[in-house]
């Protein structure tokens, strides 16, 4: 009975032609209904986005393979909200956003276009996951995608407390290379940020944030950790940002007008 599967709304940010989306959407058509609306661009890094000054269009395409998806100039957590503020009818019980071409690990996930989509779903109401292959290089998304297939039945079976979503980092070995899978915390990344200054033909100067790729402090029990040692990493992370450990001593400050 078609009708009772559980219905998917897949998105990512790489954009509608990525090979990661096409591979988590191969890998959920065996655990429910699949829609796919993502953005019809790039959008990593993008952080978390509400369009409210200016249009957003939805176009219908097909994937490589053939299947019908939507796409959209907006954001990826445009497309999620786009999804369940009419644009996609049948009613969504939970969003997957991936597969990400590069890790999202430790602070990344305030950048992350990838993560933030999934917010966006937790904002909805629905449990939400975000995948990412610790790889801009490797092409095989089958191990991510496989994982993904399994967590996402997990948490349609078992739910998520509202609020709160996954986020799933996966590194690029084949299945018997992976040491495991480890429930994690977020670690904290080393960003090695650089300003590029250049002139433009006009002889007015621009700036590039360059630099090399991030790394991390390998700590035990992170995500980080977990991804430089062959497993899996899960991380369950929440909307409420209250720092709980400070509330207390807030209290204490002269607050008076
Ligand atoms: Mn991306």
């Amino acid at each position: 009975m078609a009708s009772q599967k559980p219905h998917l709304l897949v998105t990512n940010d790489d954009g509608i032609t990525s090979p990661g989306l096409l591979a988590l959407k191969d890998a959920l058509v065996e655990v429910g209904h699949v829609t796919v609306l993502a953005p019809n661009h790039n959008w990593s890094a993008s952080g978390h986005v509400k369009t409210m000054h200016k249009p957003l269009r939805v176009d219908e395409v097909t994937l490589v393979d053939g299947t019908p998806a939507l796409t959209t100039d907006g954001a990826p957590s445009d497309a999620v909200a786009l999804a369940f503020l009419g644009i996609v009818e049948r009613p969504i019980d939970m969003v997957v956003s991936g597969i990400n071409r590069g890790a999202n690990l430790g602070h990344d996930v305030t950048y992350s276009g990838t993560v933030t989509a999934a917010m966006e779903g937790a904002i909805a109401g629905v449990p939400a996951v975000a995948v990412s292959l610790n790889s801009h290089t490797h092409e095989d998304f089958s191990v991510a995608g496989r994982f993904a297939a399994r967590l996402v039945r997990q948490v349609l079976a078992r739910g998520l407390l509202e609020g709160i979503l996954l986020n799933i980092n996966v590194p690029p070995l084949s299945a018997d290379q992976i040491a495991g899978a480890l429930v994690t915390r977020m670690g904290l990344r080393i960003y090695r940020d650089e300003l590029v200054r250049r002139l433009d033909p006009r002889g007015r100067p621009y700036y590039w944030i360059g630099g090399p790729p991030p790394t991390g402090v390998e700590e035990e029990g992170t995500d980080i950790w977990a991804v430089a040692h062959g497993y899996i990493s899960v991380t369950p992370i929440q909307l409420d940002l209250t720092a709980h450990n400070m509330l207390s001593t807030l209290q204490g400050w002269d607050l008076a007008l």
